[in-house]
């Protein structure tokens, strides 16, 4: 499985915003981010201004970062939303808070995307019953998420939601069960996403 590697905290200084993929350390004063916003690289005072293309660039990048998700699969997603009716990066930006790594971090099951993919991964996470061990797994409205019967799987998820980092958003709720579980109540929509995103720059670069 690819994935993204290299220092992260560069990436939320790049593009100019928080995008919490250190998890609990992210709301701490350790927070590269809240220590230095100004872009990484020594060279910053030779840089000039952004370019049209830059600022189109920067925009899907940060969404991609977000994610964790590569430029293949992003395409992937691309090219599925514009086969979807309806308005094209909302329905990209749908497709990518509906991964199921992405619903188990939001529940609070995982304090960060990568920690959350690992819970899938290595096989924590069932959805509807069913052992589901693949993070792009798409969800949809109605499905159950839930920690598989096992202690070492609920100690894990257990410990991660007595210190929530994050509100649960609109489309998911927590299920009151001693084994942790959630369910995805609707089509997540781009207010849905924790982070500004202006869809239309990432419609128009990838459409080109
Ligand atoms: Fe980004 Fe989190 Fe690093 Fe802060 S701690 S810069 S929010 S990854």
């Amino acid at each position: 499985m690819a994935r993204q590697t290299g220092p992260v905290c560069r990436k939320c200084r790049r593009e100019g915003v928080k995008l919490f993929i250190k998890g609990t350390r992210c709301d701490t004063p350790k927070c590269a981010f809240e220590r230095r916003e100004t872009p990484p690289g020594m060279n910053n005072f030779r840089r000039g201004k952004q370019t049209d293309y830059g600022l189109h660039l920067r925009e899907k990048q940060k969404v991609k970062n977000y994610y964790g998700v590569l430029e293949r699969q992003f395409r992937k997603y691309y090219s599925m939303a514009e086969r979807t009716k309806g308005n094209t990066g909302q329905v990209l930006m749908s497709l990518l808070e509906r991964r199921l790594d992405n619903v188990v971090c939001r529940l609070g099951f995982g304090r960060s995307r990568a920690e959350a993919r690992l819970i899938v991964s290595h096989g924590h996470v069932m959805v509807n019953d069913r052992l589901v061990d693949v993070p792009s797994y798409l969800t949809q409205p109605g499905d159950v998420i839930q920690v598989k019967d096992r202690p070492k799987s609920i100690q894990l998820v257990k410990a991660n939601l007595e210190e929530p980092c994050r509100e649960v958003p609109d489309f998911l709720s927590l299920l009151d069960d001693p084994r942790p579980a959630g369910q995805v109540l609707r089509l997540p929509e781009t207010s849905d996403v924790s982070i500004p995103v202006q869809t239309q720059l990432i419609v128009e670069l990838c459409s080109k």
